[in-house]
Parts: structure tokens; sequence; C-alpha cells
């Protein structure tokens, strides 16, 4: 069954949990980041060679540490699946897929 959330309206809502973000799409613009007020998300600096390493918002990279900067879903578990991050990502990067309860 379809994980669902009784609102104190009385509305059914199905939180669409943030399942999957294509980083080939990415810009790591951090507009999701900013969105999401779960600790979710977390911002990857990858080098030539493919290392990950975190990186800030707001970090230029001055020395040239790492080639592109993509969002990750670091923190799967805080996700309360309002899908705030995908409605504002300019590049369609999402993907969203509701819980089974
Ligand atoms: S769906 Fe909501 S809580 Fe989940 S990552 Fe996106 S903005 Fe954060
Ligand atoms: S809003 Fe979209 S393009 Fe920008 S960092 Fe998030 S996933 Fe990447």
């Amino acid at each position: 069954m379809t994980y669902t959330v009784t609102l104190p309206g009385g509305k059914l809502w199905t939180p669409q949990f943030a399942e999957h973000i294509e980083e080939e799409k990415c810009i790591g613009c951090g507009r999701c980041f900013r969105v999401c007020g779960r600790d979710v998300l977390q911002l990857v600096g990858i080098d030539d060679e493919g290392e990950r390493m975190a990186v800030s918002l707001g970090d230029d990279d001055d020395d040239g540490e790492y080639e592109k900067k993509v969002m990750t879903i670091a923190n799967p578990e805080n996700c309360v699946g309002c899908e705030a991050c995908s409605k504002i990502c300019p590049k369609k990067c999402y993907t969203h897929a509701p819980a089974e309860a």
C-alpha cells in the first residue's frame, strides 16, 4: 500500500520522496539545497578522476580541486516528500516516488 498522510483538514496527501538526482543534468546551482528544510541534500565536488568531496554552497573552488559540482541525496531518511526541490530545479534532475506503507 502507498504511504499517505492525513492532513489536519482531513485531506489525504501522498508524499513524493526524493529518490534520484540525475547528475549528468545537474549544474550544481544549489537552488534545491536552499529550499529543502530537511537536511537531505549535500553538494559534492567531483574531480577529474571521479573522486568526490563534500563542498559548501558558495565555494567557488579557487584551488581548482574539482571539475564539477553536483547535488546528492545524502540523507534520504530526512526527506518528507514535499517536492520543493524538484519544483525549483531548472534542469529537471529529480525523480520522486511514494513510499510503501
Ligand atoms: S522532497 Fe522536500 S524534504 Fe525531500 S529533498 Fe526535496 S525539498 Fe527536501
Ligand atoms: S536545482 Fe537542480 S540543477 Fe540545481 S543543484 Fe539542484 S538538482 Fe542540480
